[in-house]
Formats: structure tokens, sequence, C-alpha cells
């Protein structure tokens, strides 16, 4: 199968998995194609930016933006996320599909993650998952000297804004890019964040599992 009817095939599967576990909130299949497709890919771009070597897709949920990333850049992927039966979901589909080899999944916390396997990761999205100083303070030990964090947001309030560029040499992370791209819906904007690894962190991470998100820094 050619890239697209690979991703919209798995698409179709989790909409069909998605009547008896809740894996997207999303049922029509145009949406889905729409938010679930189109807009994973956004960050095709600054992935292809990113050294090569290991991509982690954050909060992943149903498999967004991480499956459709994995396929279309070919890249060897890990998909994170803490919801064990949403993971177990995801790789059953990836493996009767056959792409278990190239696309791997983690259940548990991000935080783990990181003790486990430091600076394992040249690359990592996150939509959806929470506010940039969060998505900083978690992906910067799972990233290696010169990984992109690439963050999926909607709207960022200046207050979010500033208090993520305050972080960066806390964090280890620079500001890399910055853009802002409309769907083929003409009206649905998606704006691409990007953190460059440039340096160790100056404190200890990852903090407790939660902290990052119940006590952000
Ligand atoms: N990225 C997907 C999307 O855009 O469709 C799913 C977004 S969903 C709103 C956020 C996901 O992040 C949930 O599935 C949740 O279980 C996961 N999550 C939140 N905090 C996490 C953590 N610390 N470690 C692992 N997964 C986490």
């Amino acid at each position: 199968m050619q890239n697209e009817a690979l991703i919209d095939h798995y698409l179709l599967k989790i909409l069909e998995a998605n009547e008896t576990t809740n894996l997207t909130r999303i049922s029509s299949l145009e949406e889905a194609r729409k938010l679930h497709i189109e807009d994973s890919l956004a960050g095709l771009q600054e992935l292809q930016q990113a050294p090569k070597g290991l991509y982690g897709d954050l909060g992943t949920g149903g498999g967004f933006p991480g499956v459709p990333l994995a396929i279309e850049s070919g890249r060897k992927t890990m998909l994170v996320d803490s919801v064990r039966k949403k993971m177990a979901i995801v790789e059953s589909i990836l493996s009767d599909m056959g792409l278990n080899d190239s696309i791997s999944t983690y259940s548990g916390r991000i935080e783990d993650l990181a003790n486990e396997h430091p600076q394992s990761f040249t690359a990592l999205t996150a939509r959806a998952l929470s506010k940039l100083s969060v998505l900083m303070e978690l992906a910067s030990p799972l990233l290696s000297k010169n990984g992109l964090l690439i963050c999926y947001k909607a709207n960022v309030q200046d207050e979010e804004w500033d208090h993520a560029l305050s972080l960066q040499d806390k964090l280890g992370l620079s500001l890399f890019s910055d853009r802002t791209l409309t769907l083929s819906d003409g009206e649905t904007l998606r704006r691409i964040i990007c953190f460059e690894k440039i340096g160790n962190p100056k404190m200890k991470l990852p903090r407790r599992v939660g902290l990052a998100q119940k006590k952000p820094l």
C-alpha cells in the first residue's frame, strides 16, 4: 500500500475501534481525515529537519500525530501514552498492518520513559497534551543534543508564550521555528512551535511523576 492508503487504513481501524473504546472524540470520517491525517502531517516539515534517529509522539492517544508522521517520514517511531488500553488497541492495529517493526508503543508515563531511556530521541511531537512549558519540561530529558520538540498548538496566550521562552535556558532548549498554517478547509489554523535541545537542563529532570503537569515550573 502507498503511504496515503496506509494512513487512511489506520484511521479507519481507529474509528472502528472507537465505537467500543474511547480513542478519539471525532467520529465523522471527513472530520477525522482533516484533524487526524491532514493536521498530523502539518508538522512533517519540522520532523524532516530533526537529526536522524528515533522519533517519539508524546501523549499519542489513538496514534496522532505519531502514526501519520511515522508512515510518511519512514522514521523509527515510539508512540507514548499512559493509558494502557489505548496503547493495546493501537499496537494491535499496527501489528495487523505489519507496521510494528518500525512503530513501537510505550504504555506508561512520559516521566518514566525519560528515566528508562534518557536522551534517546532526536525528535518528539506533542498535540493536545499540555501547555508549552510542560511539554518542554517533559521533552527535555528525552531529547538528544540537537533533537527537536515539535509542539502542535492552536492559540497560545501571551502569558504561555512568555513563560515558555523564559524557561528555555533552564531546560536546555532554544526556539528553533514557529510557523502557522491553515488546513485545506480554509479556516482551521495550526501553529507548529519547535524547540531544539541545545544543552543540559540546569535542573534535575524528570521531576517526580505528575509534577510537571500538577505543579508546572
Ligand atoms: N495526541 C493525541 C491527539 O492529538 O489526538 C491525543 C491527545 S489526548 C487529549 C492527551 C493524551 O495524553 C491522553 O491520551 C493521555 O492519556 C496522554 N497523557 C497525558 N499526560 C501523560 C503523561 N504524563 N505520560 C503519558 N501520557 C500522557
